[in-house]
């Protein structure tokens, strides 16, 4: 305890629109929601053109969960 945890969510291995539900407490995360009513973003890396990892953190449950597979090569 006392540490945030870090989820990894892979955007590749996920069906439908990219929706995904929160692996800490099961809300429903739409990558595409731009209101900060869901989750925040606290971190993007970008690789020239591509984003290629987002960070954000949960407002339900304040897990951090890592998105990658952002971009297809
Ligand atoms: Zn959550």
């Amino acid at each position: 305890m006392g540490q945030p945890l870090v989820y990894q969510v892979d955007l590749k291995e996920l069906q439908g629109e990219g929706d995904f539900p929160c692996p800490g407490c099961g809300t429903l995360i739409s990558p595409e929601d731009e209101t900060e009513n869901v989750y925040v973003i606290l971190n993007t890396k970008v690789n020239g053109d591509n984003l290629e990892e987002l960070v954000i953190q949960c407002n339900q449950c304040k897990s951090r969960i890592r998105l990658v597979g952002l971009t297809v090569p």
